[in-house]
């Protein structure tokens, strides 16, 4: 059976009073989508008591973001790993295009990020995309392959059996452009060609996510595609109800 991950990134909203509703009513609401893996990411400073708002839940804990460095010291505003991994997070997203774009993340710190991640039991959920002006110039494909290398190269291909891919096109991300099903699909189909040249078996068990614009109206068309295993949600996951509903889709994908 498939297991899709639905993965809200709250990027830098919510307040203790907001994230304690929306969690409550986001676990209350899940009860009917047992098959999928469920993920919020809220910032780092809310993660120790969103954390315990969900405690004993199906809801798993992940982080924004994490240090690049080996070991904690004098990197003021930086958050390492290990602390990630102390208050009870099991993810992390590395590379998310507004990292990338606004704070100069290049392919290499990607890396590092993501094998700092690893190095201390989290998994990472890698983000790759395109922006508008590289899809046009038919450049799409070379950038998720740069994008990828990058970190097979410093990880290893066998790396990948302990992480996740996110495929989101930049200019899909908080524009409500989002990608059609098709370019979704043909995105994630190269994605996982480019790991099964090296290791099919981790090519097939790897989970590839979309993000870019979920929400409840498009999410069951995005999910049907044979390469789609699930979301990484921005805007939407920051409303219970939406959030829920793409949950449902996922599932829907695998009851049917
Ligand atoms: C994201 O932040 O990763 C994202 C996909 O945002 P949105 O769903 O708002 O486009």
């Amino acid at each position: 059976m498939r297991r899709y991950l639905v993965a809200g990134n709250w990027k830098m909203n919510g307040s203790r009073q907001a994230n304690a509703a929306l969690v409550e009513k986001t676990v209350a609401g899940l009860a009917r989508c047992s098959d999928v893996e469920v993920l919020v990411c809220p910032p780092a400073v809310y993660l120790e008591s969103v954390g315990q708002a969900v405690r004993g839940t199906p809801v798993r804990l992940g982080a924004q973001n994490l240090s690049d460095r080996d070991a904690p010291g004098a990197f003021t505003g930086e958050v390492h790993g290990a602390m990630l991994r102390e208050m009870q997070c099991e993810y992390v997203i590395v590379g998310h295009s507004e990292r990338r774009a606004l704070y100069g993340e290049t392919d290499e710190v990607v890396a590092r990020k993501f094998r700092a991640a690893q190095s201390l039991g989290l998994t990472p959920i890698l983000c790759v995309g395109e922006t508008l002006a590289q899809r046009e110039a038919n450049e799409t494909e070379a950038v998720l392959e740069r994008q990828l290398e990058a970190v097979v190269q410093l990880c290893e291909v066998a790396a990948l059996a302990r992480a996740v891919v996110a495929y989101e096109p930049v200019w899909a991300i908080g524009t409500g452009r989002t990608a059609t099903p098709q370019q979704a699909q043909e995105a994630h189909a190269f994605l996982r060609a480019q790991v099964a040249s090296r290791d099919a078996r981790i090519a097939a068990a790897l989970r590839v996510l979309y993000g870019g614009s979920v929400n409840s109206g498009n999410a069951a068309a995005l999910f049907a595609g044979p390469d789609v295993d699930g979301g990484l949600i921005g805007g939407a996951s920051l409303k219970a109800d939406e959030f829920l509903s793409i949950c449902a889709a996922a599932q829907a994908q695998v009851t049917r």
